[in-house]
């Protein structure tokens, strides 16, 4: 399997991201998304992103790397779809069945969906064996992770030609078994949850849990912090699916995440969640 063409789906800070990092490998990428001025604004972040690294040594040409970039105005047929839409299960059911109807049937169909079945996403198609997860990290240029997850269907040959390309992407690929969370989000999101209780108990202000993850327990970031660069309603999208898939209270989303939520306290893509970031965070 060769991915020379690339529809990325989803132009928000985790498919920019991995918009950028395909088209730095030399391939054509369509990026396209639901919501007016999206794609552009993903764009403008792109190239910020290429000039600070080119500016840091890095051996690229932010104009070379972002031609190979074409905005879309839907789905487009490419090798390859990476969808990096909302964590909402049934719009990305959605969204996968009508990928398998417009995209090549030899097509790939990936989602780097945090946490959602990639099994329950290969069922929307008639391409089970040809779905997968390519869970990239945030921000996604930097992280050197790919969690690439195999769906009960999923073959071995499309197993291995992603594992081949996050590689060919300059990331180390971990392949794990499409259960809730997979493996980063089942450790990660119960840390992230525990530390909002915290907050919600009073235990500690929101710094002080943070400085308490970074200098007692080395954590570069701390979870709040985290958090909110995942994202609040994300975080609060992947405990849902703990949840639900385990069966199991202490999954159940913190109330105070929640709020935040509610509130429209996002995190860093709205300017203020656990911390505040003012407008143009
Ligand atoms: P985001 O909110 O920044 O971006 C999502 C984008 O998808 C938005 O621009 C929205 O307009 C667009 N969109 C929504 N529905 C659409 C549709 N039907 N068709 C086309 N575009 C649509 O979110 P994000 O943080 O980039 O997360 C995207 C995905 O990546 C989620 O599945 C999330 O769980 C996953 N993820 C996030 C992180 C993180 O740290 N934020 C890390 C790994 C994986």
């Amino acid at each position: 399997m060769r991915f020379e063409t690339v529809l990325v789906v989803g132009a928000g800070q985790m498919g920019a991201g991995i918009a950028q990092v395909v088209a730095a490998s030399g391939r054509s990428v369509a990026l396209v998304d639901a919501a007016p001025g999206a794609v552009e604004r993903a764009l403008a972040g792109i190239r910020a992103s290429l000039e600070k690294l080119a500016a840091k040594g890095a051996s690229l040409d932010p104009d070379e790397v972002l031609a190979r970039i074409e905005p879309a105005a839907d789905l487009v047929p490419a090798d390859l779809m990476i969808e990096a839409i909302v964590e909402d299960a049934a719009a990305k059911k959605e969204l996968f069945r009508r990928a398998d109807g417009l995209l090549p049937a030899e097509a790939v169909l990936a989602s780097n969906t945090s946490s959602i079945s990639i099994t329950a996403l290969g069922a929307a198609t008639a391409r089970p064996d040809r779905v997968i997860g390519m869970h990239f990290f945030n921000p996604v240029p930097l992280m050197e992770l790919v969690e690439v997850i195999r769906g009960l269907e999923t073959s071995e040959e499309t197993a291995s030609a992603i594992v081949e390309l996050a590689r060919q992407l300059g990331k180390t690929p971990a392949e794990v078994r499409d259960f809730p969370g997979f493996a980063a989000n089942r450790i990660l999101m119960p840390l992230i949850n525990e530390a909002a209780r915290a907050v919600m108990e009073g235990v500690a202000d929101a710094e002080s849990i943070d400085r308490v993850a970074r200098l007692g327990l080395n954590h570069p970031l701390g979870p709040l912090a985290l958090a909110d660069l995942i994202g609040l309603d994300t975080c609060v999208a992947i405990m849902e699916v703990l949840h639900e898939g385990f069966g199991d209270p202490r999954f159940a989303p913190c109330p105070l995440l929640r709020q935040y939520v509610a509130a429209g306290r996002l995190g860093r893509k709205s300017g203020r969640g656990f911390y505040e970031y003012g407008q143009t965070a």
